[in-house]
């Protein structure tokens, strides 16, 4: 098409009586209702279909553009994406604020109100998919070319609730009433085979090739959000699949005359995208799982291939167009799935399918657990992919072949590193598959990349040295900062400008104003104003009571026993048991409010224990009356992330006291920091990288470091030699053994007891010590209030690193290769 003929995309207009108009419109041609008698919910969805009609133009001409141009893209292949509300992004991305707030106000709505009824789309368990959100609001922001691809999750992660304190799950119904960020497009859905086998046959030149059978198959239907980048960037797109039953499969029962059995099969299908896993950091092998992650990448590739591509698109370019990024070993079949398209679906020659292959993937690894790495039996994988396990099968020959050149007398180390693991039962190692596929493989923070090369993956990154990278994790500073933190925003963007919603480098601007005394006021005042807006959330939300004037020591990410929130739990209990017994008294306690946010995954026994005990403990003081104001415990259930967005601007001290070694890299510790609050933290994933910006003496460092972790674990962990030699331990593991929690009943949380005592896989109590120091330290440090707020801001200061935005420019330049093209004006 021409350039005279290129047909125009329509605007809207930007003032406030254009913002009007259109909202009425939606509100009575989209809703079907009359203002006067529209619910809140009304309002919300014509509220949400309004702004997005504002990005509708942007979206449209990157589209546009991104057609024309083809442009090297990244494809970010993830089975979370925990995006967070919506409504107040779009705002922010349109720059519409202004006029909405106005526009509303007009007509007599109140936009908090809206705000509040959006439910948030939780398709992720916690850092993995939280990461991916941020990571395409900054390509956004940054006019990279990219398309996100996961799975719309039906049921997202589930909604906690606390019955007697104890963890109940509830389904996480999202989409109950409407889903205005959506686009479906169910004449775009691709087909995905399962199950079935392989048969070999002659083509046409009478070469003999093998090809999948399928036994059953389900549609993917695609659903686009726009993913819009701050100030006036690109609006790229997320493309979540959604499993529906094929046609021709319930058709065929249903002809046979069995109906039942035609809407059993077609449930069946559609469980595909039902509900998302809830286990974070221990995959449970599910046969369902593995379903949702073939499907889910399947469909991507698919579409990629045959959609987003132009269909003279030569193949063999695809290197240069397209890099499909591995967000964990999730989505790792994909690797055998576009070696099979190009194999048996288009044809190709072994070798040069797989030279193709090996330039398009590459690999993010989230952790270190080996608990966590996914493994595949293959009399699974083979029963619901049998292409796909053969192809696995070839490959690995390939490489073990390779190997062998490389290694001629070391049989030992090629077995190591084989993709096909021998015991317990034979079985896929996806994160090899992932290391030998990619052309490159990298950690979320130094210290963790350090350590998938000398421990996890340690056989390949002698074999391949180039292929193994870091790219620190980040945060980003629109979704944290801007929006969560108003009125920090605000005085930032009065001291510096507002460069650094796009630029984070520019808070540096801020250190010498970590010495001006109207500053720290300010600076404090709308840290106490976050605490204050915390307090109102909790009641209302909570019912909890919790007092402004107290330290907010928070502690909020997923119940994990790598994460430790039992070392929290037993400061606590040894500050209350000094309290009792008198060898404390209460006016020299630091007042504080101890702050929880945790789900346990519902299958993890232990986590869902250390809930009961965290509440117990929490009801015993909360009830105190001696305590009143001056201790308290807030454990708000169904921590999400709109939850993070009040949580974390109102703390002052940073809880990252996983054991070092165990945490790939933390977020949550970056959000912390850029809002103000100071960390108490191990040596662990970013919290290294956090100390050495932010300097020693603002930073409460304590514990074993991964070294020492490993050395004390060589020789041998004996936990009840700290209990025996350490009383303030002993009475506090002695007070919860003894009933004092449980209303007399020792029996309640006598696993917990004795497993610190017996097995403590995360050496809390090797810890505690040097934890109840540095708390010590946090307590003198915060009774100097006013210096207290001096490394408050140096936090804020030294955060820029931190933004998602530099973890962006940081795999570009180290694994993508890709370059920002600005949508058309
Ligand atoms: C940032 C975030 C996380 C990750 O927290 P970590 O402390 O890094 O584990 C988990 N859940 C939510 C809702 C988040 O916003």
């Amino acid at each position: 098409m021409t350039a005279e003929t290129t047909p125009p995309i329509a605007t809207r207009e930007h003032t406030v009586e254009g913002f009007v108009r259109e909202f009425l419109r939606e509100l009575n041609f989209g809703q079907g209702v009359d203002l006067t008698r529209a619910s809140v919910n009304d309002k919300y969805l014509a509220m949400a279909r309004t702004v997005r009609h504002y990005l509708m133009t942007r979206w449209l001409s990157t589209l546009r553009s991104q057609a024309k141009l083809q442009a090297k893209s990244v494809a970010y292949l993830s089975a979370e994406f925990l995006l967070g509300r919506q409504l107040d992004n779009a705002l922010l991305a349109s720059g519409l604020e202004d006029i909405v707030k106005e526009g509303l106000a007009s007509l007599g709505i109140d936009l908090e109100e809206l705000r509040q009824a959006e439910i948030e789309p939780g398709l992720g368990n916690g850092g993995l998919g939280r990461l991916a959100a941020c990571f395409i609001d900054s390509l956004a922001t940054m006019n990279v070319p990219s398309i996100g691809y996961g799975i719309r999750y039906e049921y997202g992660i589930f909604k906690q609730t606390f019955v007697d304190g104890w963890q109940v799950e509830k389904p996480d119904d999202w989409l109950r009433l409407g889903s205005p960020w959506e686009f479906p497009h169910p004449e775009a859905a691709v087909k995905v085979g399962f199950g079935g086998h392989v048969e070999q046959y002659q083509d046409d030149d009478g070469v003999v090739k093998r090809r999948w059978v399928p036994g059953w198959s389900v549609l993917g239907v695609p659903y686009n959000y726009m993913v819009p980048g701050y100030d006036a960037g690109r609006v790229n797109t997320l493309r979540l699949w959604s499993a529906r039953a094929t046609r021709a499969f319930d058709l065929e029962i249903f002809n046979s005359g069995d109906y039942a059995e035609a809407v059993r099969a077609q449930t069946f299908a559609e469980n595909i995208s039902k509900v998302l896993y809830p286990e974070d950091s221990t995959p449970q092998g599910k046969e369902l799982r593995l379903q949702q992650q073939y499907f889910f990448v399947a469909c991507s590739i698919k579409d990629f291939v045959d959609q987003v591509l132009p269909a003279d698109f030569d193949l063999h370019k695809l290197p240069d167009r397209i890099v499909f990024q591995l967000n964990d070993t999730h989505p790792v079949i994909a690797v055998p799935e576009l070696m099979r398209v190009l194999v048996d679906e288009k044809g190709w020659e072994w070798d040069e399918a797989w030279a193709v292959t090996k330039q398009c993937f590459a690999y993010t690894c989230h952790t270190l657990l080996p608990e966590a790495l996914e493994v595949w039996p293959v009399e699974l994988l083979g029963r619901l992919l049998p292409r796909h396990l053969e192809i696995i099968y070839r490959i690995n020959d390939e490489f073990l072949a390779e190997l062998r050149v490389a290694y001629p007398n070391d049989e030992l180390r090629v077995r190591r590193m084989s993709i096909i693991a021998e015991y317990p039962v034979r079985a896929v190692r996806m994160a090899y598959l992932a290391t030998v596929a990619g052309t490159k493989v990298n950690g979320v923070a130094e210290l963790h990349s350090q350590l998938l090369r000398d421990k996890v993956l340690d056989d390949f990154a002698a074999y391949w040295p180039d292929k193994f990278t870091n790219v620190t994790n980040g945060v980003t500073p629109r979704r944290f900062v801007k929006l969560s933190n108003p009125g920090l925003s605000g005085l930032i963007t009065e001291a510096i400008g507002d460069g650094w919603v796009t630029d984070l480098d520019q808070l540096k601007g801020l250190e010498p104003l970590a010495d001006d005394a109207e500053f720290r006021r300010r600076f404090r005042e709308i840290k106490y104003a976050n605490k204050q807006r915390l307090a109102g959330v909790l009641a209302e939300r909570d019912n909890i009571v919790v007092n402004p004037d107290t330290l907010f020591d928070v502690m909020v990410k997923r119940l994990h026993e790598y994460k430790r929130q039992t070392l929290k739990l037993l400061h606590i209990v040894s500050l209350y048991e000094k309290i009792t017994t008198g060898e404390l008294a209460i006016g020299d306690v630091t007042p504080r409010t101890f702050a929880f946010g945790a789900k346990a995954a519902p299958g993890y026994v232990m986590a869902k224990q250390i809930i009961g005990l965290i509440n117990a403990v929490g009801r015993t003081i909360n009830d105190d009356p001696a305590l009143e104001g001056r201790l308290r415990v807030a454990f708000p259930a169904n921590y999400n992330v709109t939850l993070a967005e009040t949580l974390i601007p109102a703390a002052d001290l940073s809880e990252q006291i996983s054991l070092a070694g165990k945490e790939a890299s933390g977020t949550g510790n970056m959000k912390f920091m850029l809002n103000g609050a100071l960390t108490i933290g191990t040596d662990d994933g970013a919290n290294v990288e956090i100390r050495q910006l932010v300097g020693d003496e603002n930073f409460f460092l304590f514990g074993l470091t991964e070294p020492q972790v490993a050395e004390v674990v060589e020789r041998g962990y004996h936990p009840s030699a700290y209990y025996e030699t350490n009383l303030d331990l002993r009475n506090a593991l002695d007070l919860i053994a003894s009933g004092a929690f449980s209303g007399g009943d020792r029996a309640v949380f006598e696993p917990i007891v004795s497993n610190l005592l017996n097995e403590d896989r995360f050496l809390a109590l090797a810890d505690f010590q040097a934890y109840v120091d540095a708390q010590a330290r946090v307590d003198a440090a915060y009774a100097d209030t006013d210096d207290w707020t001096r490394r408050a801001v140096l936090n804020v200061a030294r955060g820029g690193f931190f933004s998602s935005d530099r973890s962006m420019r940081d795999y570009i330049e180290r694994i993508w290769h890709t370059y920002p093209v600005a949508p058309e004006a």
